[in-house]
Parts: structure tokens; sequence; C-alpha cells
């Protein structure tokens, strides 16, 4: 028997369908996702290479996740490269910076392990219909899983979202509709999973809670990934771009229990991403659960939220960590160098990740000598036009060689002719 517990109060629930967060807390008005009591006990003997080779992914590591998981539905998600940002990590003076590519994912972002893992869950709990609010990721992930095992989906949108995004859900067979408001959208999809148990792979809570609680379990096997890749040793410190911070929280859990396990000898820092800052605004103030803050607009738009979550919060200020508040002008930066120096090409709010980590650096506030971890959650093909931004047109080369020379010398700054 799976059950939810809530963070806060402790309380444990049977009930396999929770979706709301905790209805105690709910009624001290501190709003708290619930999350996984995983049992270690019967896991406390378990070695790292228990975990089988094969199949390569996410579901090698099935002994930590909440589903039986005899018929995984899967794309073959997980098993990302850890890149060295040895370019990148030497201009910031950093000799030990990578990235978690998770752009090489079967839809191109981290979702995936959320929603192979929701959607598993779906199935065997018998859902018949999967539901959720998105601006994209999420919802171009959740249809894909959809429609690998067979189920309808409904998705909740914003007309505002980049046509690349709308183009992925619908493709994958999903019925996107745009509503007036990211309210609206919750409101019409609580109605769906109220009153037909639709089954939700996000959050559909004002304020928001966070996602789908057995969702979240899939970005522990990003925690599990990173440890073995750096030969079972915890990073110091992982940063994860975050809104609700579903991932922050995952990887957060995740890296808690190899260490409750003996598998890492610690749990890394976890640092926040965020455009608007709710998280480092409440770590501030030192608020129990963060208060909705300022937001003025982001190119990140995928992480720009005003409202933080309690299981956001509670990542941070368990591992010693923070959160980081970036702008436009840091993600462009940021998104450049990856791009250009790195060759790994990434949306903006996954850039933010790297942007924190030069504040970070400019504020003296990391040691050159420790191991950090970036977790870059999505491509940048899924909203290319916020790049053509910074890029400049594709200059006409003419037909003459010598004409292209000063083409490529007056556009691109080479100077090839000698
Ligand atoms: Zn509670």
């Amino acid at each position: 028997m799976i059950r939810l517990e809530c963070p806060r109060c402790r309380t444990l629930f049977e009930d396999a369908r929770l979706f709301t967060g905790c209805p105690r807390c709910h009624e001290q008005k501190v709003p708290v996702n619930l999350t996984v009591k995983v049992d270690l006990g019967p896991l406390a003997h378990l070695r790292t290479e228990r975990f089988p080779a094969t199949p390569r992914g996410l579901w090698r590591f099935r002994a930590l996740l909440p589903v039986a998981g005899e018929h995984p539905v899967t794309l073959g998600e997980g098993a990302t490269p850890l890149i060295h940002l040895e370019r990148v990590g030497g201009r910031l003076g950093l000799r030990r910076l990578y990235a978690k590519d998770e752009s090489q994912n079967p839809t191109w972002s981290y979702k995936d392990r959320l929603c192979s893992v929701a959607v598993t869950h779906a199935v065997e709990t018998g859902a018949r219909v999967v539901t959720i609010a998105s601006t994209g990721n999420h919802g171009a992930s959740t249809a894909a899983y959809a429609a690998r095992a067979g189920l309808p989906c409904v998705i909740f949108t914003l007309a505002s979202v980049p046509a690349t995004m709308k183009t992925l859900m619908q493709a994958y067979g999903a019925a996107v509709v745009a509503c007036p408001t990211a309210e609206a959208r919750w409101d019409l999809m609580r109605q769906g999973v109220e009153r037909f148990g639709w089954y939700p792979t996000g959050g559909f809570q004002v304020p928001p809670i966070g996602s789908n609680p057995y969702g979240i379990e899939g970005y522990k096997t990003l925690a599990c990934e990173v440890a073995e890749d750096l030969g079972w040793r915890a990073p110091d410190v992982v940063v994860v771009p975050s809104a609700y911070s579903d991932g922050l929280f995952g990887v957060y859990k995740g890296m808690a229990e190899l260490a409750a396990l003996g598998l890492i000898d610690r749990v890394p820092k976890m640092v926040a991403a965020e455009p608007y800052g709710p998280l480092a605004a409440a770590l501030e103030r030192e608020l129990e659960t963060p208060a909705p803050v300022r937001g003025e607009g982001s190119v990140a738009f995928s992480i720009a939220s005003r409202y933080g979550t309690y299981q956001g919060l509670r990542a941070l200020r368990e591992s010693g960590g923070h959160g980081v508040q970036v702008t436009d002008e840091g993600i462009f930066e940021a998104q450049r160098a990856l791009a250009r120096e790195e060759g790994v090409f990434v949306e903006p709010s996954s850039a933010a990740a790297l942007t924190a980590v030069m504040q970070l650096v400019a504020r003296k506030a990391v040691d050159p000598e420790q191991t950090i971890v970036l977790v870059l959650t999505s491509s940048g093909l899924k909203d290319p036009g916020a790049s053509r931004t910074w890029l400049p047109e594709v200059p006409a080369s003419g037909d003459d060689f010598d004409a292209l020379l000063a083409v490529l010398r007056e556009s691109y700054g080479l100077e090839l002719d000698r």
C-alpha cells in the first residue's frame, strides 16, 4: 500500500487520488502538497549494483518509484548525459561545473520523468482520461505519454504560449484548449478531476502547491543518475530552475533517500533559479510558506511564477540552499554561453540555472572547488522566438567568394581571408 504524507504535519493518507494537498494544513490556510511516503526499511540493503544496467534510463531505478511498474508507460526517458562545462566553468573559476542535459529526453524536457511515472500510475489505478494545465513542456510530455498509454488527454493552456508548444501538444493527439486566464485553467481542470475522475499530471490548486506527488517521484531518478555519474558521490550544489518546485523537490528527495540508504555521503545544497524570487523572499523573511511576490513578465515564461510552494521552500531550507532571482538579461547571457561555448542549446528557463550560478560567483557565494550541477530542463527549440532576439538576421552570401569573405567579416566578425 503506497501512502501519501504531509511534509508539514506528517499526517499519512491512504487515498491514492488525493491530488489537492494536505486537507489538515489547508484548514489552517497553509497550502502543502503531499509527498509519497517511501518506506526505506525494505530497501536498507539496497546497493548501487542492484540498479540493473538495463533497460537504460529511468526504469532502472524502479525500486525507488511508487508504482508496480510491471508495464511502465515509457519512451526511453532518463539516461541523459552529465556534461562537464569546462569552458564556461573555467571562465567562472569553477573547475567542476556540470550540466545534466535533460533536453535529451523523449519530448525534449525533464517533465518526461514526471509524466512516465504519473501516467504509469494513472494506468495502474484505472484512469480513463489524463489532464493537465500547462504552458508547454509539461503539457507536451503529458500528451506524449497519454498517447503512449492509449488514453485521451485534455490540456488547458493559454493563447499566449509559443506556437511550437501548441503544435507539440496537439501533434501528440491531445485536445488542447486556450483558457482566458491561468486561474480559469485550474478551475476547469479541477472540475474534470472532481466530476469525472480525470487523472491530473499537474496541479490545479490556487494558490499552487505543486504537481502530482507520484510524478514528482520520477525526478528522484535524476538524482540517481547524477550521483552514479559522479562515482556514487553527491555533488555539493544542484541548481534547478523552479516555479512550483516539482523538480527541485524531487531531486532533493532523491538525494535525501540515497543518503539515508548510505548510497551517497551527504545531501547537496539545492539552489532554485527563479525569475520573480518567491522562494528567495520567503527564506529572507523567514516565512513558513512562500507568499506571492510581484512579477512583470519574463522570457523564462515556463518558470515565471509569483507563487512559490511549501515543497520548494522545504528543499532549500533542509539542504541549506538558496533561491536566486534571475533577470532576462542574465538568462540570455547564459543561454548564449551554453550554446556558443559548450554546444548545448536550451530554453531560456533552463539557462536560468547557469544565470543563478553566475550571480552566486559574482557574490562569492560558491566555493570554486565545489562540484556544481545545473539541471538544464528543456531544449532551446521549444521557444526559438526568444533566441531570435539576440541573433542577427541570416545575411545573403551573394555568389562571389570575395564578397562572401566580406559578409563573414561584417556579419560575424570572422577574418578568414588570411
Ligand atoms: Zn498537513
